[in-house]
C-alpha cells in the first residue's frame, strides 16, 4: 500500500489523502485550503492532475476543508464516484453551492470595489459546477446500521464508522484484495468528542486494521467541558444588554451555529439569559438546519427527548431569527444592540461575517465571541490571538470590541480521546498523523510513542509519500 498526503498533513486544511493498491487508487477527501487569501488561491487552483485519475473518492465528512474542491475535480475531468454518508451528501451540497456562491461574490465586490488584490481570472468554480458534482455521490450507510462492507470498485470495499464530529461524519476504513490478502487502513476523518448535545458518540472500528490515518487538531490539549461556557455566556448576554452591544459570533454555519442555537435555546428556557433578539445571519446556516430535520436518525436521541416532548424543534425559538436575503442582513447594520449575530464563514475568510466584523469591531462595547477552530493566517486567529488592527479587504480596522476565546464548543476529539481511538483498533501497526498544526501533531506523536503502545508512529508530510 501506497498512501501520498496532499493536503492537511502538517496543516489542518486542504484534506486529501491518496491510497494506492494494487493498481486501485482512492483518494480520501479533497478538501479546500483555507489560510492567508493568497496562498489560498495559488493551492486551491493548483489541484494536482494526478488526483482528477483517481477511481474513486471516499468523503470523511462535509466541513469545507474536507470536500470544498470537489467540484474543482470534477470540473478537471474526475469521472468516478464520490462515496460517503447520506446526510453528508445532503450537506456537501449546501457547502459546496455556498462556497460556490461566495467565490462569486466575493470575485464581484473586488472587482466593484478596484481592490487592488491580486485576483485570478475566474473563480475556482461557479454554482454550474455543482449538478455534475453531485451527480457523482453514492451513498454507503454507516456501519453501525449494516456491518457490511460495501464494495466500491472491484477488489475494493469501504465500511464507514460515526465519527461525531459533524452530522453524517464518519471515520472510512478501506478493504484492498491484494496477493497478499486484504489490506486495511483507517483513516479517522475529523474525530469528535463523546457526550456532545446533538450528536452521537465517536464509533471505534471493530476490524482488525494494521494502519491508521489519525487527526491530530488538537493533539497537545483536553478540552473543558461545555458547562463551563455556560456561565460566560450567560455574562456576556447580561453585559450586552446593559451595554447595549452587539455580540459577534464567527461559526462554522455547520456544527458549531447548530450548537450554539441549541445551548441558548436550553438557557432561554430556563430563564438563564435575558431575552435579546439574536440572529443567524447565515443563509447556510439555515438550510443546514432543515438538513437537521431530514436526518432525525443521524443525532443523538437523549439531548433532543426533551425540545420533542415539548412540541419543539430544538434550533428554533422565540426571538431567534433565521435572516434569509442580504437586505435583512444589511439592515442588522443599522438595527443597536443588545444582539447577538451569529454568522459565517467561520474562519472569516469570507461571506457575510466580515461585513459584521468590519461594522462593529471598532466600537468598544461590542463583543466577538469565538467559538470554533481557527486556522493559522485567517483573519478568526488574528483576532483570536489578541492583535490590535485587522485587514479586511485591505483596510485596517482598530479591534477595540472585547474578543472571547471559547474552547469548550470544539467538535474535535481532545489528546486523550484521539489516544483512546487508536488504542480500541484491533491489531493496530502504524499511525500517520495527519490534519494537525506542527506543534500539535508533534505532542500527540509524542504521546503515542511514550504510552507503551506498540505501532510505529509518524508525522505525515505535505506531499511525502509512504509504503509499507
Ligand atoms: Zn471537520
Amino acid at each position: 500500500m501506497k498512501v501520498t498526503f496532499y493536503g492537511a498533513a502538517g496543516g489542518v486544511t486542504g484534506s486529501k489523502h491518496l491510497l494506492e493498491v494494487n493498481g486501485k487508487r482512492v483518494l480520501l477527501d479533497c478538501g479546500m485550503f483555507q489560510g492567508n487569501r493568497k496562498e489560498s488561491l495559488e493551492r486551491n487552483y493548483h489541484l494536482p492532475m494526478e488526483l482528477v485519475d483517481v477511481d474513486a473518492v471516499v468523503l470523511s465528512h462535509a466541513h469545507l476543508d474536507h470536500c470544498g474542491l470537489l467540484p474543482r475535480l470534477v470540473k478537471l475531468g474526475y469521472k468516478g464516484k464520490i462515496f460517503c454518508t447520506p446526510a453528508t451528501r445532503d450537506i456537501a451540497e449546501l457547502i459546496m453551492s455556498d462556497s460556490a456562491h461566495i467565490q462569486e461574490q466575493d470575485f464581484k465586490w473586488m472587482q466593484k470595489e478596484h481592490l487592488k488584490l491580486e485576483q485570478p481570472a475566474e473563480p475556482l468554480y461557479e454554482m454550474d459546477d455543482i449538478p455534475p458534482t453531485m451527480d457523482a455521490f453514492s451513498f454507503v450507510p454507516y456501519a453501525h446500521e449494516t456491518n457490511d462492507w460495501t464494495e466500491i470498485l472491484p477488489g475494493v470495499r469501504l465500511k464507514l464508522y460515526e465519527a461525531g464530529h459533524i452530522l453524517g461524519s464518519a471515520s472510512p476504513v478501506l478493504e484492498f484484495d491484494s496477493a497478499n490478502g486484504p489490506q486495511r487502513i483507517c483513516f479517522s476523518g475529523d474525530l469528535g468528542r463523546k457526550n456532545t448535545p446533538l450528536l452521537r458518540d465517536p464509533d471505534y472500528p471493530k476490524d482488525e486494521i494494521p494502519t491508521l490515518l489519525l487527526e491530530s487538531t488538537y493533539g497537545n490539549r483536553e478540552h473543558k467541558t461545555r458547562e463551563t461556557a455556560l456561565g460566560r455566556i450567560k455574562k456576556i448576554i447580561h453585559e450586552a444588554v446593559d451595554n447595549r452591544s452587539k455580540i459577534i459570533v464567527p461559526a462554522f454555519a455547520l456544527g458549531r451555529t447548530q450548537e450554539l442555537v441549541y445551548t441558548l435555546h436550553r438557557m432561554n428556557d430556563e430563564g438563564e439569559i435575558p431575552a435579546i433578539p439574536i440572529y443567524v445571519d447565515s443563509p447556510l446556516a439555515s438550510r443546514v438546519t432543515q438538513v437537521f430535520r431530514n436526518h432525525r436518525h443521524d443525532y443523538d436521541n437523549d439531548a433532543w427527548k426533551d425540545f420533542l416532548e415539548k412540541g419543539e424543534f430544538p434550533l428554533f425559538f422565540d426571538g431567534l431569527t433565521y435572516t434569509k436575503s442580504t437586505r435583512e442582513s444589511m439592515d442588522l447594520n443599522t438595527k443597536s444592540g443588545p444582539m447577538m449575530i451569529i454568522s459565517a464563514a467561520g474562519m472569516c475568510e469570507a461571506g457575510r461575517i466580515r461585513h459584521h466584523l468590519r461594522n462593529n469591531l471598532e466600537n468598544p462595547n461590542n463583543i466577538v465571541m469565538m467559538i470554533g477552530f481557527m486556522a493559522a493566517n485567517t483573519l478568526g486567529r488574528k483576532l483570536v490571538e489578541g492583535a490590535d488592527t485587522v485587514n479586511i479587504w485591505g483596510t485596517p480596522y482598530d479591534v477595540k470590541a472585547r474578543v472571547e476565546v471559547f474552547n469548550e464548543f470544539s467538535a474535535h476529539a481532545g489528546a486523550n480521546e484521539l489516544e483512546e481511538f487508536a488504542e480500541n483498533i484491533p491489531g493496530l501497526e502504524r499511525v500517520f498523523l495527519v490534519h494537525g498544526e506542527p506543534t500539535q501533531s508533534k505532542a500527540l506523536e509524542e504521546r503515542l510513542k511514550s504510552n507503551g503502545h506498540k505501532w510505529t508512529v509518524r508525522i505525515a508530510e505535505e506531499e511525502q509519500a509512504v509504503a509499507f
